[in-house]
């Protein structure tokens, strides 16, 4: 295994914080079914927006949590489903996604992650 370079390490850390903050803050059952989750690791952690968007990858705005069934509807088709549901439900979150600018590509530097991982430990 090729050793990892600092972005990849702070992307899988930053990767494993989100997670566990979109988990722990939501302490909801899926948010599409009202699945009850015995486990925090029954539950998803969605991207609303493709987490391939780097502006939006570790946005807790972005993050949703759902159960996997509703996970693989949401995702299905490109959202064909999944957006017009959200942006119904969640509607002030699907406008500040809209407004965020996710589609400009944005190569966020080193640095910038540390702060935000920084931030986010502050949160726990
Ligand atoms: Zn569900």
């Amino acid at each position: 295994m090729p050793k990892k370079t600092p972005r990849q390490k702070i992307s899988l850390k930053l990767d494993n914080i989100v997670r566990t903050l979109i988990k722990k803050s939501d302490k909801k059952p899926c948010q599409k079914c009202n699945k009850i989750f015995k486990t925090l690791r029954e539950v998803d952690w969605c991207h609303v927006i493709s987490r391939k968007y780097a502006r939006l990858r570790w946005s807790l705005t972005n993050g949703l949590t759902l159960c996997r069934k509703c996970h693989i509807w949401f995702d299905a088709d490109n959202n064909k489903e999944g957006h017009p549901w959200f942006e119904k439900n969640f509607k002030n979150r699907w406008i500040v996604l809209q407004r965020s600018g996710y589609k400009e590509i944005c190569k966020i530097d080193v640095w910038t992650l540390e702060e935000k991982y920084k931030r986010y430990k502050s949160m726990i």
